[in-house]
């Protein structure tokens, strides 16, 4: 057998993982943990804190009273801007060791972690500068009224994160619900705490105020569960799998509360006869089988038309098998370690499953060379009917399907399928079908002979399944605050007069 492989083992790695309370580290209130894994190995490396009822209970206190009666939501849009610059400086400066802690925490191989530490500074820039620029609407009804919005921060928002790209994601969801002014108590994934502890001190570092930022570790079903229903936490922001969505939502509806549900998807890449296949080649591998296929947005269905099918295939098969399989840590690692051996073993569940309903061209198992951990080699099926679970289900690994169609309709039909609608891939060169197609799919993001290349500006979020609600530019502005409507009487009032009768 060959030697297992090991880990590159980060410096000064913490033994424990606690939580971040009105500006305190703090264990448990009953001094529960749980184990936190290295993903090469499979060895527990930390424990973290669990949180549970009643530490969720303390940090909403914190974020509570730090909301009515700290700076944060009073202070200028600017002076709160020039705070959240000063977070993304210190995380752009520290983009190595985010990084480093990332890769070993989520197996994602290290150039992607990288990118993933500046994407999270570039979320806090994008929003520290969108509050400085904000404007609200007034409206004039002449001589008789005029119409503002007084936009306020909403209170205590509760954010609760998956585990792909953990630092990015939970950066995506703290600047703007920071920038506009609440506070808030992030829940982030139990399989991967590490990187959502450096927060607690950047945040120290660059001025935010105590309390501001709260963070309790465990598990979705204790800590994030008691966020989801504490009274004191009118908005959840959400990613995550759909069924847990929509236990989320079925929690917080007895409190009406403010969600925003970022869900799972099975999104197809769409490939006509015309398009460039070369780049559609390059694009769908990339976009299936970067962050180890750990990807909402992944391009995990892929659909070719008939007359280059069994080209693209071909291709599609001999590249995937040159997919660079290796250690988080090397920089020439393409996909590394799937995050957990639950998740492992459900993503092998998934290609035994496809054994039997496509026509395996590539990987189907284990790569050669790494006997432990949780690796999967880039695996291709092809001829998957529309049928199969592995073209319904998400899988979230790298794992992909691949589907001949003969026209446009049955593309379209191929592609809305399935009950997510998260993003779709379209590749032609024909203007018209480019346009067509795509504002028929029933997702919430479509790329057009390109991959997944986001503009913050953009609504992000998806449809059916998929989501609820979009973030993503000033949608996220929105999401995180009140627009109260003042109207005032200009002249006489205006109204009937009631009970001044005979
Ligand atoms: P998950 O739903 O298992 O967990 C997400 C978070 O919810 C974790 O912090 C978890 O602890 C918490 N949680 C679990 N049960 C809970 C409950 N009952 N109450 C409150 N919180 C609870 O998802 P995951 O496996 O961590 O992440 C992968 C999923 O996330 C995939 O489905 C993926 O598509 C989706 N995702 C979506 C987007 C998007 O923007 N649409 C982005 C990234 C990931």
């Amino acid at each position: 057998m060959t030697d297992h492989p090991t880990s590159h083992v980060p410096a000064e790695l913490p033994g424990s993982i606690q939580h971040y309370i009105g500006g305190e580290l703090v264990d448990s209130a009953d001094g529960g943990t749980f184990d936190v894994l290295d993903p090469v190995t499979d060895e527990v490396y930390a424990k973290a804190a669990a949180g549970r009822a009643a530490d969720v209970d303390r940090a909403v206190a914190a974020a509570r009273a730090a909301f009515t009666d700290g700076p944060w939501p009073r202070m200028l849009p600017r002076e709160r801007s020039r705070i959240l610059h000063r977070v993304a400086d210190i995380v752009e400066s520290r983009d190595a060791r985010l990084a480093e802690l990332e890769s070993f925490d989520s197996g994602l191989p290290i150039t992607q972690a990288l990118g993933q530490a500046r994407r999270a500074a570039e979320n806090f820039r994008f929003f520290a500068d969108l509050v400085v620029a904000q404007t609200d609407d007034a409206f004039k009804v002449p001589g008789r009224q005029l119409n503002y919005v007084n936009r306020k921060p909403i209170g205590v928002a509760g954010l609760i994160t998956p585990w792909n790209t953990p630092f990015m994601l939970e950066s995506w969801k703290l600047g703007p619900a920071l920038a506009t002014g609440n506070t808030v108590v992030l829940k982030p994934a139990e399989f991967t705490p590490l990187s959502a502890s450096l927060w607690a001190g950047i945040f120290a570092e660059a001025g935010l105020p105590q309390g501001v930022f709260n963070l309790v570790n465990g598990l979705g079903e204790e800590a994030g569960d008691a966020l989801v229903k504490h009274p004191d936490v009118p908005l959840i922001s959400f990613t995550g799998e759909s069924r847990t969505g929509e236990t989320i939502f079925a929690n917080a509806a007895p409190h009406l509360k403010g969600l925003s549900m970022e869900l799972g998807g099975k999104s197809p890449a769409v490939v006509f006869a015309d398009a460039d296949l070369d780049a559609a080649i390059d694009a769908t591998i990339f976009g299936v089988f970067s962050l180890n296929g750990e990807r909402c947005t992944a391009g995990s269905r892929i659909l070719v038309e008939r007359a280059v099918y069994d080209e693209f295939v071909e291709r599609y098969a001999a590249q995937a098998k040159r997919v660079v399989v290796g250690l988080p840590h090397d920089p020439a690692t393409e996909v590394g370690a799937l995050v957990h051996p639950e998740h492992h073993a459900k993503v092998m569940s998934y290609i035994e499953i496809g054994k039997g309903e496509g026509r395996l061209v590539a990987g189907g198992g284990r790569p050669e060379g790494f006997p432990a951990g949780n690796y999967v080699a880039p695996t291709v099926f092809a001829d998957v009917p529309p049928t199969a679970r592995i073209f319904q289900e998400e899988i979230f690994g790298p794992v992909v399907a691949i589907t001949p169609f003969d026209t446009d309709e049955e593309a379209l039909a191929l592609a809305n399928g399935v009950r997510y609608g998260l993003a779709a891939y379209v590749w032609t060169n024909d203007l018209r079908r480019a346009h067509t197609f795509s504002q028929a799919i029933e997702a919430g993001m479509v790329w057009l002979n390109s991959n997944n290349v986001r503009d913050l500006r953009t609504p992000f979020g998806g449809v059916k399944a998929s989501g609820l609600g979009h973030e993503g530019g000033y949608r996220s502005i929105d999401f995180y605050t009140h627009q109260q409507a003042v109207h005032v009487t200009l002249g006489a009032a205006h109204h009937p007069t009631f009970g001044k009768g005979a």
